[in-house]
């Protein structure tokens, strides 16, 4: 029973499917089949009782069985290999009886005729199926009644082509039912085969997917459920597959997106780290030659030592602050605060610092009140700043314009520099990202200074675009004022 159970769901889906409709309709093949068999013989039966009653009576009134032929009642009963038997006893008070009749003549008469015969005198008349001479004969009795005590009729057809006939029937509905069965089971076979291919196929892109090592670095997930057809259901399965691959697929693609950031991230900190690292171990080297050597020099050498290590402090800043607000544990300490007031500050703190750039402060309205960390703030507008100065010959000149704008308060840190070309603009917000290397890192940029603005104005809700060209480089920073405000 186990082997049969484990043999049946080796079985393929469509082969099962085409048993079980093999095992319906063979259920349904016999149940029809019995009953039109059933039907027939019923009806064959009926109707040789019929003419059985006909010739009974016939023969009870003239002695002979003249009326059966083929002509007549068109019945297989009246063939010439089974001729109809007909018989009239005459029974005695003891029991013993005598022939007065046989048709044809000399027509045997088994024991069970005879008793049937005998009970035809006391009973209902009776209707038996008797073997003579190797034939199966139905025989029916009746008495003569009044006109003659004791007499009594038999006559028998018989029951060899009522069977013959029901054999035949019993084969012809072998074969079409049989043959019926095979169509069904092998064409059902084939067309649910067709059915349910497009499943078989997505269980091969299943598979193709399964095997693909989604750990490695570049997965590439491309295939699909293809083809067409299959049903509605089918269709709805196909293309709902299709979306979730191309979900996994796209996550996967984020995933390695955000990992090779990550890696590309460290690795950049660890190379703007060594950096000053490096110079720092170089000063103390000479710092020891020159405490031996050349006392005069050391205090040279200690500065520069103080300048690399406060480079590192401001990088690790940087740093630590990018990772607190990726993680968007915010480090912001937000509260109600005054745009133009820190706008002014920071022009003030410009001014005093960066001398050799003429620079305007253009302040529209009297005030812009939001609500934001006012240090993070200050900390976005120096850098723009700092940028606009350092990334520009002396001389050029920069503009800080601070103006409202449909619930925004804009403000725009321009400058007449070079500008940064179009290939660039796109990349300048990205972690460590120069665009001439060996100029800025010689200026003390670390190539954070954008990202950290980037990172600080989208923690405060707001946006910085850049608009750059030959002579003119504007960033603007956008911010969303405080409820009323507009
Ligand atoms: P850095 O520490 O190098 O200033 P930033 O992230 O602040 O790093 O800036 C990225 C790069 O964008 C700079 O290296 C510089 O090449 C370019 N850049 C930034 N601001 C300006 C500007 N106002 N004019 C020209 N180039 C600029």
């Amino acid at each position: 029973m186990n082997r049969l159970t484990t043999a049946w769901r080796r079985l393929r889906l469509g082969t099962q499917l085409a048993l079980v409709l093999g095992v319906l309709a063979l259920v349904v093949f016999g149940l029809v089949g019995t009953i039109t068999v059933g039907l027939l013989h019923q009806y064959l039966e009926d109707r040789l009782g019929e003419q059985l009653s006909t010739v009974l009576s016939q023969y009870k009134s003239t002695g002979e069985l003249t009326s059966i032929s083929p002509g007549k009642f068109g019945h297989p009963s009246s063939n010439d290999h089974d001729p109809p038997i007909g018989v009239q006893f005459q029974f005695g008070a003891n029991s013993e009886y005598r022939v007065v009749n046989a048709r044809p003549q000399g027509s045997p008469y088994p024991p069970e005729l005879v008793a049937m015969a005998r009970r035809a005198l006391t009973g209902p008349h009776p209707d038996d199926k008797i073997m003579v001479d190797g034939t199966l004969y139905r025989f029916v009795a009746a008495p003569f009644m009044n006109t003659a005590p004791g007499k009594v009729a038999v006559v028998g057809l018989s029951e060899a082509d009522t069977d013959a006939t029901i054999r035949r029937m019993v084969m012809v509905n072998l074969v079409t039912f049989g043959f019926a069965l095979i169509v069904l089971v092998v064409a059902g076979q084939q067309v649910l085969r067709r059915g349910l291919r497009p499943l078989g196929d997505m269980a091969s892109t299943a598979h193709t997917i399964a095997s693909t090592d989604l750990t490695t670095k570049s997965v590439d997930l491309s295939v699909r459920a293809k083809g067409a057809g299959g049903g509605v259901e089918v269709e709805e399965l196909r293309s709902a597959f299709n979306v979730m691959v191309d979900h996994i697929d796209q996550s996967l693609v984020a995933r390695s997106a955000a990992e090779q950031r990550l890696r590309q991230f460290v690795a950049d900190a660890s190379h703007e780290l060594r950096t000053p690292l490096t110079s720092i171990r170089g000063y103390a080297d000479l710092f020891a030659y020159a405490a031996a050597n050349e006392p005069a020099e050391r205090e040279r050498h200690l500065a520069r030592m103080r300048e690399e290590a406060g480079r590192m402090s401001l990088l690790l800043d940087d740093l630590l602050l990018l990772a607190r607000l990726d993680a968007a544990e915010t480090p912001l300490r937000p509260e109600p605060v005054d745009l133009v007031e820190i706008a002014v500050a920071a022009a003030d703190g410009f001014q005093a610092g960066r001398p050799d750039h003429p620079f305007t402060l253009e302040v529209e309205p009297a005030s812009l009140p939001l609500v934001g960390d006012p240090m993070r703030l200050r900390q976005v507008l120096d850098n723009l700043l700092t940028n606009a100065a350092v990334h520009t010959d002396p001389g050029t000149p920069v503009w800080l314009r601070v103006r409202s704008e449909a619930g925004w308060a804009v403000v725009d840190v321009a400058d007449g520099g070079p500008g940064i070309s179009p290939e660039n603009q796109a990349k300048v917000f990205d972690r460590f990202y120069r665009v001439d290397d060996s100029r800025t890192r010689h200026s003390g940029g670390t190539g954070l200074g954008l990202s950290v603005v980037h990172s600080l104005v989208t923690a405060h809700g707001g946006a910085v675009a850049l608009q750059s060209r030959p002579g003119t480089t504007v960033f603007t920073v956008r911010l969303p004022l405080s409820a009323g405000q507009v």
